[in-house]
């Protein structure tokens, strides 16, 4: 079905500044590239929420009936500690300091990534290229460049000459950065600096002795900057201009900038018609950073081991959590905050369960196809999930009323309210019923309060008999009993 056609869509393009009509360079076709993860770490909590604010755009763009190729890539190599082209890379530092193959860094945390994505319920992407795995496609974007003239060689690297680029391009168009305010703002070269101007970026780095992740190259041995690896994963898949390119706001500048510069410089053709930038997640009102500790895993959440939690949550309801905000605006995410979340993911669950069982009369007293345009046209409004999160309350509203005998509802009407729920609960939003999840933990819950009573109880007596075979019992059952100051806790292995 091509709902397309009957729906306008509009997206806020970073390009413009402004919401603007999305028309696909193809009809019916969308081309969309995600900046995807540096694998050398757990994947953040902040990463998932971007990732997931797209991956509901993907589930989107599916539902209105596109044919939608999505690549997001996996970063293996190239991306160094400082954004300025210096400092080790990531990969390669995590490899030294846990004495294990790069590649093996790659591997355990591209599993993390997918796993950890899994729970969300994520749609796998079309594609999912690696840097690595273009070493060639990008030597070959770095000598277009240089035959064009908008880079140089120095000492076996290769650097954008962002001045040069400047004079025939706009340099800073995407972050509405001025290279004369960045030329003011910078320090000097330095006489060991190859670069000619501190805003060039390197398209090749020359590998030292030392550097264990190195190809051979026309300059030497060496590996790629990280921005050309987006470049040329974007356009071998989408081609050099297509529809949507998408990542976490952080990644405007230097690195979508640098984007666009490298493929208007060795392509000729800007390379994307509408940028979507999504906004970050804060933790208790802070930005999130594993150094101040100010941070949390979306594992611990799963499992309630993070002293700012007092439970475990679904990943559905925190799933649900994320969608309660528009992706363009910055999310703050608190153990309140998820127990609302919960409650209201819990009785959207219970309000689709309770419809499926509605008797139904002659007439309705709920306008679904009104209503129903409304979701769409929430979605169609930049992708924007907290109006239609309100208009599916609506629904659950007038569900209980029916229930309660106070409204009715047509069979025709039924049918047609449930599948559209279906469609914006689970299809688009992506969200999965884990409700017996919750009632399983509920139970699990009370059922180990009474056993830590019990031991309690016989230790207290002094039965130490019974005590010890409870606890025993539990550990065969792979749960371990914690005793503290503030009583006793479990935890399941
Ligand atoms: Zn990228």
């Amino acid at each position: 079905m091509q709902l397309y056609k009957n729906q306008t869509l509009k997206v806020h393009n970073s390009l413009s500044g402004k919401k603007e009509v999305f028309q696909p360079i193809n009809e019916g076709h969308i081309g969309m590239y995600v900046c995807g993860p540096t694998v050398y770490s757990n994947v953040h909590l902040g990463n998932c929420r971007t990732f997931m604010s797209f991956d509901m755009i993907f589930r989107y763009f599916k539902h209105l009936g596109f044919k939608v190729r999505y690549v997001r890539n996996i970063t293996d190599a190239g991306h160094l500690e400082n954004d300025a082209d210096d400092g080790e890379d990531k990969i390669a530092k995590k490899a030294k300091l846990e004495q294990i193959e790069p590649m093996e860094v790659v591997q355990r945390y591209t599993v993390d990534f997918h796993n950890t994505l899994q729970k969300f319920n994520f749609l796998p992407p079309s594609i999912e290229p690696t840097a690595t795995g273009h070493i060639i496609e990008q030597i070959e974007i770095i000598k277009e460049i240089l035959e064009k003239g908008y880079a140089y060689e120095a000492n076996g690297s290769v650097y954008f000459d962002v001045l040069k680029f400047n004079e025939s391009n706009e340099y800073g168009k995407l972050s509405g950065r001025k290279l004369e305010d960045m030329i003011a703002n910078t320090r000097e070269l330095t006489a060991q600096d190859e670069k000619r101007n501190p805003q060039d970026f390197a398209l090749w780095k020359k590998a030292e002795p030392q550097h264990i992740m190195r190809w051979p190259s026309p300059w030497g041995d060496g590996f790629p900057g990280w921005h050309l690896e987006c470049t040329a994963m974007s356009t071998k898949y989408l081609g050099e201009t297509f529809d949507i390119h998408g990542g976490g706001m952080d990644l405007k500048f230097p690195h979508h900038e640098c984007e666009i510069a490298q493929a208007e410089a060795s392509k000729g053709k800007s390379p994307v018609k509408y940028w979507l930038h999504a906004n970050m997640l804060t933790l208790n009102g802070k930005k999130m950073s594993k150094s101040t500790g100010n941070n949390i895993y979306p594992s611990e959440i799963f499992t309630g081991e993070n002293d700012i939690l007092s439970k475990a949550y679904a990943p559905s309801a925190v799933r649900f959590f994320m969608m309660q905000a528009h992706y363009t605006s910055i999310l703050d995410l608190s153990d309140d905050a998820l127990l609302a979340s919960e409650k209201g993911y819990n009785r959207l669950m219970d309000g689709m369960e309770n419809l499926k069982n509605l008797s139904t009369g002659t007439k309705s007293d709920f306008d679904i196809n009104t209503w129903r345009q409304k979701c769409y046209d929430a979605m169609n409004d930049d992708f924007n999930t907290p109006i239609l999160i309100a208009h599916l309350f609506d629904a659950v509203k007038h569900i209980n009323l029916i229930k309660e005998g106070n409204e009715s509802i047509s069979e025709e009407d039924k049918t047609l309210l449930l599948n559209t729920l279906n469609t914006f609960v689970y299809d688009v939003i992506g969200l999965e019923n884990q409700s017996t999840v919750k009632d399983d933990s509920n139970a699990l819950n009370g059922v180990m309060d009474l056993l830590i009573e019990l031991r309690n109880q016989a230790r207290a007596n002094k039965d130490f008999a019974t005590s010890d075979q409870i606890r025993d019992k539990l550990t065969a059952l792979g749960i371990q009993l914690k005793d503290g100051k503030d009583g006793t806790s479990f935890s399941i292995n």
